[in-house]
């Protein structure tokens, strides 16, 4: 902001300052008539502007674009939602890979009135909800400690760094692309000695990679990045754990889950994983501010067994594990404020994800994430994770045919009612779109989110010229 603007906010409304800010030809916010309840009321102000990127996305929107054009697509009423069913605010479908769109009972159970966070009425739903995480994550056995933090899902990272690893420990990395570079970025962070396995881009090391690595050196842990992100790349998570098992019994093994919970297969038990941490936003369909992770009993106990102390104090697993496991017996206990709306959000989104067999939502996932794929192929489009057997399932990394932009699509469908994410994996960023497909948008069946945007994927191509081959 600009010394003048910050000096003026402190004397204006915050809608007053939106409007002075706002371009005369931006329409003014207003209620939209079908939507009722008091959701409309509390996210109203949210309407108005925000990029059509993802977040790490936003700093390359190229210099020819006019960002406020785009903010005026964001702000034109859209019929993306049906209005019958829905008590949200019309808008544009947000298909990135997280956040998701929400569920309106999820949303308004943010709306609960203040409670005390010790307070016997949130103690019962938190403890409710790291119990059902039990379930969400497949794991029975008593010594596995969930955590739901205050954070987004890179907290998780801080959690494992700071906690699992000591200052000069080893740590193999499997390197799928952006988000797993984070994760090697984090460890280091925290004096991790980290060895990175890295595999083209829009592939993943092998077993036969991961083996000879392991057989070369003994490590602590190795990080897998279930779905990388960046790329849509799939890890064969199951053998992976099979094979650390056998060729490296002693290492912990960590699964970066944050695009995979809640929509790939995860069987925390069965396959004898270690930590798997992921975040709200993504296929569990939460809003953004918590972190969640799920340890093995192994892992607690490499915890307990440091001979340092974890060079973190908000995200030390020694101050959260009393409280975590408080919360889950119904007891009152305080380390830091936990966020009693999103713990309500989350309570809900659970209730819903566990109503039916988690494998039919793993199913779900598949059946809707093959259709998008076998309607860009139809397009002629390649995805950057080119073989079928390691494309994620609720989310599509797709090329972009030669001579189309990226910066020239997304506004396109962004009118259209879609919003995609752009690249972000570095060597081939402005080369790529991605398509999120996880949660209500493909298991509500009052929906019809993604015939959308295969339409409007079609449609925007056309527009630019694009025809198949
Ligand atoms: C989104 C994502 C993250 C980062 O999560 P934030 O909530 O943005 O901090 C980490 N890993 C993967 C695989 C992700 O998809």
């Amino acid at each position: 902001m600009v010394p003048e603007v910050s000096k003026l906010a402190a004397y204006t409304s915050r809608s007053v300052l939106r409007r002075l800010l706002a371009p005369a030809s931006m329409p003014r916010q207003k209620a939209p008539d079908n939507s009722p309840a008091r959701l409309s009321l509390i996210s109203r102000h949210l309407a108005p502007t925000y990029p059509i990127n993802t977040p790490y996305t936003v700093e390359r929107i190229p210099s020819g674009i006019d960002t406020d054009l785009l903010r005026k697509v964001q702000s034109r009423k859209l019929s993306t939602t049906s209005p019958a069913t829905m008590s949200q605010p019309v808008h544009p479908t947000l298909l990135i890979p997280g956040p998701i769109e929400f569920d309106d009972a999820v949303l308004q159970s943010m709306s609960h009135f203040s409670e005390s966070h010790v307070s016997a009425g949130f103690i019962a739903t938190f403890g409710e909800t790291l119990t059902m995480l039990r379930k969400l994550f497949q794991t029975s056995d008593p010594a596995s400690q969930p955590f739901v933090l205050s954070g987004s899902g890179t907290l998780g990272w801080d959690l494992v760094a700071a906690n699992l690893i000591e200052a000069g420990e080893d740590v193999l990395v499997l390197g799928t692309g952006y988000f797993s570079d984070g994760f090697a970025d984090c460890l280091r962070v925290y004096g991790a000695n980290v060895t990175e396995l890295k595999a083209p881009v829009g592939t993943k090391p092998t077993l036969a990679e991961v083996e000879k690595a392991l057989s070369e050196k003994k490590y602590k842990a190795i990080t897998i990045t279930h779905v990388d992100t960046s790329t849509g790349v799939l890890s064969e998570l199951k053998d992976l754990s099979a094979l650390i098992h056998k060729v490296s019994p002693d290492t912990l093994i960590i699964v970066d889950g944050v695009c995979s919970v809640a929509c790939e297969e995860i069987d925390f038990d069965a396959w004898g994983l270690d930590g798997v941490v992921t975040a709200s936003q993504k296929a569990i369909g939460c809003p953004a501010g918590l972190s969640i992770s799920m340890f093995s009993g192994r892992a607690m106990k490499a915890v307990e067994n440091r001979k340092t102390p974890p060079a973190a104090y908000f995200a030390s697993m020694k101050n959260w594990t009393p409280i975590m496991k408080n919360y889950e017996a119904k007891k009152p206990s305080y380390f830091a404020t936990p966020s009693p709306q999103l713990v309500h959000a989350l309570n809900t989104a659970l209730t819903q994800i566990l109503q039916k067999p988690i494998s039919e939502r793993f199913a779900g996932h598949k059946a809707a994430s093959d259709k998008i794929k076998a309607a860009v192929t139809a397009l002629g489009l390649k995805q950057v994770a080119s073989n079928p057997d390691e494309q994620a399932h609720g989310m599509t990394a797709i090329y972009l045919p030669e001579g189309v932009k990226g910066a020239d699509l997304l506004p396109i469908l962004a009118k259209k009612g879609v919003v995609f994410a752009g690249g972000i994996h570095k060597e081939i960023v402005t080369k790529y779109i991605r398509f999120g497909h996880m949660g209500v948008s493909v298991l509500d069946p009052n929906r019809s989110d993604i015939d959308r945007a295969i339409k409007a994927l079609k449609e925007g191509l056309t527009e630019l010229g694009y025809k198949k081959a």
